[in-house]
């Protein structure tokens, strides 16, 4: 699964929204975040975002944005 960081706060650009494959990036309040029950680990938003905002979750000290990914993607 690949989550949302904090670089993707206040960008505009949604070129990560219209690769994704299984449509599975939601609205935040300030940013996009991505289900991760839905992420099938693709990875092809990964070069597409010009804020270098999303990761895969197996990258160290990312539970934060793990849990807070998660929690904003089920609003929906
Ligand atoms: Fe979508 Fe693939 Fe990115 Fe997961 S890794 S959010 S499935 S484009």
């Amino acid at each position: 699964t690949y989550v949302v960081i904090d670089n993707c706060i206040a960008c505009k650009y949604t070129d990560c929204v219209e690769v994704c494959p299984v449509d599975c990036f939601y609205e935040g309040e300030n940013m996009l975040v991505i289900h991760p029950d839905e992420c099938i680990d693709c990875g092809v938003c990964e070069p597409e975002c010009p804020a270098d905002a999303i990761r895969p979750d197996t990258e160290p000290n990312l539970e934060e944005w793990v849990s807070f990914n998660r929690k904003y993607a089920e609003v929906w």
